[in-house]
């Protein structure tokens, strides 16, 4: 019988895996003199080595050219943010114009409402999970106020219906069923970010989509986790940012996609110089023309330096392949999955759904006993190397990044929970 937690065992897996020689082009921190377990690739990526040189080079051509880089080589300056467009439209799974990197995450959300949200008084709500990561919900709930109706009844927000914590396509039919005609748009997250939920867009698409609502994700912790299909799931737009599972540094640029069938839209929007056609931008015409797709969303003329790790992060996703990654990525999460249950089910529930399909590297896992052994127990491991994050009030996540992670990361976390437990806590 195969010891899955033996050494032996979880050496042999990275071994026979190709892609374990991506780990080499991070920097994976150190503790004690050695790597640490990192699984926190889910709030902050790790450093790719490329990162750096990219920056590098953005500081030694403005030292060297000043305000020629703009105009001078392969990454000049003014179509800078064009570098990550098709390697990023891949991992999202978008056609080239649908994407671009500006700004942040939820200053996207907003311009994406300021075009998509358009309520009316027969359908002023937006609908969003219950339990949403705050800075959706301030955004969302924002809006609403903004265009003078009122969150207490048109904010309408689905609670999970499983006891897990999970939100089930059926309970989503029905929302859409009983408050449909009242539903300006819906927003909806990629992969639950406290539970590690994935969802099915295009399915979510449909529902919202028949019952008259526009339809955007938050795809905060889906980008770079999953294959997304965001073209072919009809969604309307989406937003992300870089800094999780796209390991492009903290506060990285974000992404934003709008689909195709809005490319030429005359929706309203938040206009600014960077959105205007570029052929004519710099005629300083007063009149704004903008660009077809989403760049035409751009406000200002890109930080080249915030951009720079993106592109080094974009490498390593293009050499390896989205969907090899997250073959790669189901090894890993189902061997935590396999080791908690044969090892740790007297210590860890597993709040994150078990069918493969409906999640993605992340485990959320729920500390029996509470909140006081859930925190003695994050912090021991924390204190050994092993580094997942916390959720109150008793959950720790912990994301096997299939760039950077290992089987034998995996086996020194269990392991270290085993300590812990042996050591009578
Ligand atoms: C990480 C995350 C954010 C963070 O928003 P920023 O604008 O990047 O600070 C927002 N929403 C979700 C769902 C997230 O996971």
């Amino acid at each position: 019988m195969t010891d899955w937690h033996s050494d032996e065992y979880a050496q042999a897996q990275d071994a026979a895996d190709p892609l374990s020689a991506l780990r080499e082009e991070f920097l994976v921190p150190r503790h004690q003199g050695r790597d640490m377990a990192y699984f926190c690739g889910n709030s902050l990526g790790l450093q790719p080595r490329a990162a750096r040189s990219h920056v590098e080079e953005v500081l030694q051509k403005w030292a060297t050219e000043a305000v020629e880089g703009h105009f001078t080589g392969r990454a000049q300056w003014m179509d800078y943010h064009a570098l990550v467009r098709a390697p990023l439209a891949e991992v999202v799974g978008a056609e080239a114009s649908e994407v671009v990197a500006m700004n942040s995450l939820t200053a996207n959300l907003h311009l994406m409402l300021v075009s998509f949200y358009r309520p009316t008084r027969e359908r002023p709500a937006i609908l969003m999970e219950a339990g949403a990561f705050p800075s959706d919900r301030y955004a969302l709930e924002s809006q609403v106020r903004f265009h003078g109706f009122d969150p207490a009844t048109d904010l309408i927000e689905l609670a999970p219906d499983a006891a897990d914590g999970t939100i089930s396509m059926a309970a989503i039919e029905r929302v859409f069923a009983e408050h449909g005609h009242r539903i300006a748009l819906a927003c909806w997250p990629g992969v639950q970010y406290r539970t590690g939920q994935a969802f099915d867009l295009a399915e979510f698409t449909r529902l919202g989509h028949a019952a008259g609502a526009i339809v955007g994700f938050d795809c905060a912790h889906a980008a770079g986790n999953l294959p997304l299909a965001l073209h072919d799931s009809g969604a309307d737009f989406a937003v992300w940012c870089h800094y999780k599972y796209l390991n492009s540094g903290p506060g990285a640029v974000a992404g934003c996609f709008v689909h195709a069938r809005h490319a030429r839209t005359d929706r309203p929007r938040f206009a600014g110089w960077w959105g205007h056609v570029a052929e004519t931008r710099f005629r300083m015409g007063p009149e704004f023309v903008p660009t077809p797709g989403a760049d035409g969303w751009q406000l200002s003329n890109p930080p080249i330096l915030g951009l720079a790790p993106l592109r080094g992060s974009l490498e390593v996703f293009q050499r390896a392949g989205m969907h090899a990654l997250r073959e790669r990525s189901k090894r890993l999460t189902a061997y935590l999955e396999r080791l908690i249950h044969q090892r740790l089910d007297d210590v860890l529930a597993i709040v994150t759904p078990a069918d493969p399909d409906s999640r993605g590297a992340q485990l959320s896992l729920r500390v029996a006993g509470g909140r006081e052994r859930g925190r003695g127990l994050f912090e021991y491991l924390a204190a050994d190397g092993v580094l997942g994050d916390w959720r109150e009030p008793d959950v720790i996540r912990i994301s096997p990044a299939p760039s950077y992670n290992t089987h034998a990361d995996i086996l020194r976390f269990v392991r270290a929970v085993e300590a812990w437990r042996g050591a009578g806590a």
